[in-house]
């Protein structure tokens, strides 16, 4: 029996679905290459923005068309937040395909419910009880899919209910996992050959552990460098509230936690940040980036932006615009509002911008934005950085792609070999996007600062929101 996961979404998603991959390993399945060969195909969604969860619709379409053409029949199942969100309502909207409905909290169920289907399939079977336990995975049960790096939960869910964002309703309360149990996590991975950890929570620097009361972000990431073999910490996403001045201090001072920081800020006007019930304003968030920048002038700041949110006049948007020139982000996650069910703006606030308004606004924002990442990427050209390969090129088996630690996507001719290896590259071209270098002279051929491990699995396929 095989299995093929299609994962939308955030790091989260992508940590659940290896997740789901270890479980159904375990229970004697194989990874498929494509959903055309798969016995079970499983659909692991978002609902953070309307176009991503349409997808799903599409997508569910797709396999139907796939299962009449193959003549196969394999189990689908959908999991994640839009499994969480819509239940059995999933089953009017796209009758006659899905077999299974797995909730955010219920991953670990996904083996016995797949069986049960195998066993039965004369009606679909859902699961989005919520029991909101501690979060806590056993070791070795994760297939990490990427050969590089490797996700740690360390927080689930968010108390913050931001009036915009669906996480509270499809993830829950937060809750922390206990800082020994994510030691021991960073540490298996560092033997499994990762050099790079990203530790993934909704606020992930509101992080208090449980288990050890002297022990909060700050302190984490401090006992996670202590750990050998992991040459890289990254954490996503820290919010904007909580960046401290021990985080800023931590970030400085711990040489294997890289110099990047995602911020998401969502929108450049204070009163919009108040309707969005984001808790800063302009001005403090400016603040934070001035200290930030002094701190670590090396420093690479990314955003997430909202555009088009309820209310958002033009001279709102232009706050914005100005607010995107002056923090000179190196990238930059922009969507135009929509309603998300059951959020607070859908209950209470009219989702007013006109659709073309909210279009030439983000156009606006993402030609500004293109134009000063350009900038910043023209500045690294003749610059050696240290880069951390990810993956082949699709397209071009020599040329090999990775990030540096400030998260600049760097492509460059190499050996295959090198994947999972930090080398040295020294940037030749800039483009708006990524740019392009090459392994200067001396570098050892077919050989990087580090050894590597097997290459990215097949059995899942990403797709972003
Ligand atoms: S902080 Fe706000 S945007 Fe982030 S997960 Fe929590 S509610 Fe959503």
């Amino acid at each position: 029996m095989k299995y093929f996961i299609e994962t939308y979404g955030c790091q989260m998603n992508v940590h659940d679905s290896e997740r789901m991959a270890g479980l159904l390993e375990q229970s004697g399945y194989d990874p498929a290459t494509s959903d055309r060969e798969a016995d079970l195909v499983v659909v692991n969604t978002c609902s953070v923005r309307e176009r991503a969860e349409e997808k799903l619709y599409t997508r569910l379409g797709e396999i139907r068309e796939m299962a009449r053409e193959t003549g196969r029949d394999p189990i689908v199942a959908v999991a994640g937040c839009v499994a969480q969100q819509e239940g059995e309502a999933l089953l009017t909207r796209s009758p006659g395909i899905i077999d299974l409905i797995v909730g955010t909290q219920r991953v670990k169920m996904l083996p016995m419910l797949v069986a049960g289907q195998r066993d039965d399939r004369r009606s679909p079977v859902i699961d989005v009880t919520t029991p909101y336990d501690e979060p806590s995975f056993p070791l070795g049960i994760t297939r990490r899919a990427d050969s590089a790096k490797a996700y740690v939960t360390i927080i689930e869910g968010c108390n913050d209910f931001c009036t915009f964002c669906v996480v509270p309703y499809t993830r829950g309360h937060e809750r922390m996992r206990p800082k020994a149990e994510i030691l021991r996590e960073v540490a298996d991975a560092a033997a499994g050959g990762r050099k790079e950890v990203q530790l993934l929570g909704q606020i992930v620097n509101h992080y208090q552990a449980p288990d050890d009361p002297t022990c909060d972000f700050p302190a984490l990431l401090e006992a996670v460098h202590e750990i050998r073999g992991i040459e890289r910490i990254r954490f996503a996403s820290p919010h904007p509230r909580h960046t401290s001045d021990r985080l800023i201090a931590a970030v400085r001072d711990l040489p294997k936690v890289c110099k990047h920081l995602h911020l998401p800020v969502q929108s450049g006007s204070s009163r919009m940040l108040a309707l969005m019930r984001r808790r800063y304003t302009r001005e403090t968030y400016l603040d934070t980036l001035q200290k930030i920048r002094e701190a670590i002038p090396n420093v690479q700041l990314s955003t997430d932006m909202i555009i088009g949110f309820p209310g958002e006049t033009p001279a709102d948007f232009e706050e914005t615009l100005t607010l995107t020139e002056a923090a000179r982000y190196h990238s930059m996650f922009s969507f135009k509002y929509s309603e998300r069910p059951n959020t607070l703006a859908a209950k209470r606030l009219p989702d007013d911008v006109p659709e073309e308004e909210k279009t030439r606004r983000i156009v606006a924002v993402q030609q500004l934005q293109r134009r000063i990442q350009w900038s910043l990427h023209e500045q690294s050209v003749g610059c050696t950085v240290e880069v951390l390969v990810d993956h082949t090129s699709r397209r071009r088996a020599w040329e090999l792609s990775g990030r540096t630690g400030g998260n600049t996507v760097v492509n460059f001719p190499g050996d295959p070999n090198l994947v999972g290896r930090i080398v040295p590259v020294t940037i030749r071209r800039a483009g708006p996007n990524s740019v392009w270098g090459e392994m200067p002279d001396g570098a050892p051929p077919g050989a990087g600062m580090s050894p590597g491990v097997a290459a990215r699995g097949a059995a899942t396929r990403e797709v972003r929101p």
